[in-house]
């Protein structure tokens, strides 16, 4: 009698072919590699996308795609993957095809361990077409750009006819107390506009790469008590104190001025504008070729579930304290953008109701 043994798989076999199902019904392109770049595995999208109908196993990744940088320079694809230690994304690539045409890439890139417990290692690639998505973002900052370049002249002409409206007011004994509340309502309205469009034009020149670099030599002495004098007044409406504290041997820092002024008010502000009670204390202290800036309150704090989100663009906390005061979400998002062109450090220290303590460590850079 003959026995009958069931058709039986490996279980190696079934992963293999659950790996494969899954990867293939991804929109992404995903492509494996060894460890020396050769294709071990990829699924349909990749294919799509690289615009390849031939088999792709053991090809090196720079025999199946020409790849383009940010200034249109040609980038080697397999130096790029080896030269990656930890997950690298990237949505300034695009992707060059023989005829030339190009589409933006989702490029994202992580070693990894392949072949579960065989120890082998290896990178996995995966691609995704966001030409269009690229091109409105391009369309809306041309929109943000053009627009808060017009409205900039009109609204600091407001701004200033209504500052000189209130300032005649409020020395006129006889005028109508109506007439400066709406003066001052009007001017906070407007001051507020100005500060926003501001911020606008900053993000769409940031976004656009239009932002240069002018390195000076900076007196972060200079500048605090600077920002101190600066801000008193602001403080000292709402009943906080503003106190400075400053290291005794600071020295000359080279970075931009401007951008650092700027990523500094925008802490001061905050930092004023969400503390009811209390005071900020500005400081700087004197590190190893860079200077350490913080700006602390004893505000409303940050709630840990806002805390990693404060930089995202237009992010504004849903704490009714937060919503009290006007604000765009606009401001700590430019902030992050500037400090990455002077290569300084954010950190953010926060507990809910207790206050926040923002810092920036700015390196030196050179001329
Ligand atoms: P805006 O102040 O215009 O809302 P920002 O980008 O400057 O925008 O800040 C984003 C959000 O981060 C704020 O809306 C607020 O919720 C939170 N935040 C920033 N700074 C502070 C601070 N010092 N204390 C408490 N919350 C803050």
């Amino acid at each position: 009698m003959v026995k009958l043994i069931p058709h039986t798989r490996s279980s190696a076999a079934i992963d293999h072919e659950r790996l494969n199902s899954l990867i293939n019904s991804m929109a992404d392109g995903v492509i494996a590699t060894s460890a020396e770049g050769k294709i071990v595995l990829y699924n349909g999208a990749a294919l799509n996308i690289l615009d390849i109908n031939s088999a792709m196993k053991d090809k090196f990744l720079s025999q199946t795609m020409r790849l383009l940088d940010k200034n249109n320079q040609p980038v080697d694809v397999h130096t790029l993957v080896m030269s990656v230690k930890r997950p690298f994304t990237s949505r300034d690539y695009r992707l060059q095809y023989p005829d030339n045409n190009t589409i933006n890439l989702y490029l994202s890139i992580a070693p990894v361990h392949l072949g579960f417990g065989s120890g082998m290692q290896g990178y996995v690639v995966l691609l995704r077409d966001i030409t269009r998505e690229k091109s409105l973002e391009e369309e809306r900052d041309e929109f943000i750009s053009v627009v808060s370049h017009e409205l900039r002249t009109p609204i600091a002409i407001a701004e200033g006819n209504i500052g000189n409206a209130l300032f005649i007011a409020q020395k006129d004994p006889n005028s109508n107390p109506a007439i400066v509340e709406a003066l001052t309502q009007a001017h906070d309205q407007t001051t507020f506009l100005a500060g926003m469009i501001n911020d606008l034009a900053t993000l769409s020149r940031a976004e656009r790469g239009k932002l240069t670099l002018e390195i000076e030599s900076i007196n972060a002495h200079e500048l605090m008590q600077e920002l101190v004098k600066n801000y008193s007044p602001q403080a000292t409406e709402k009943g906080l104190t503003l106190q400075v504290d400053l290291d005794k041997n600071l020295e000359l820092l080279n970075s931009s001025r401007l951008y650092v002024r700027e990523i500094l008010q925008n802490f001061i502000t905050n930092a004023i504008k969400y503390t009811e009670k209390g005071g900020v204390t500005i400081g700087a202290r004197q590190k190893p070729g860079a200077v350490e800036f913080y700006v602390q309150d004893t505000g409303i704090g940050i709630s840990k579930s806002d805390r990693e989100k404060v930089f995202d663009k237009f992010f504004r906390s849903e704490d009714y304290r937060t919503r009290q005061s006007s604000g765009t979400g606009l401001g700590l998002y430019v902030t992050m953008k500037l400090a990455r062109l002077i290569h300084a450090e954010i950190e953010m220290a926060s507990e809910l109701n207790k206050g926040s303590v923002f810092k920036i460590t700015v390196p030196n850079l050179k001329a």
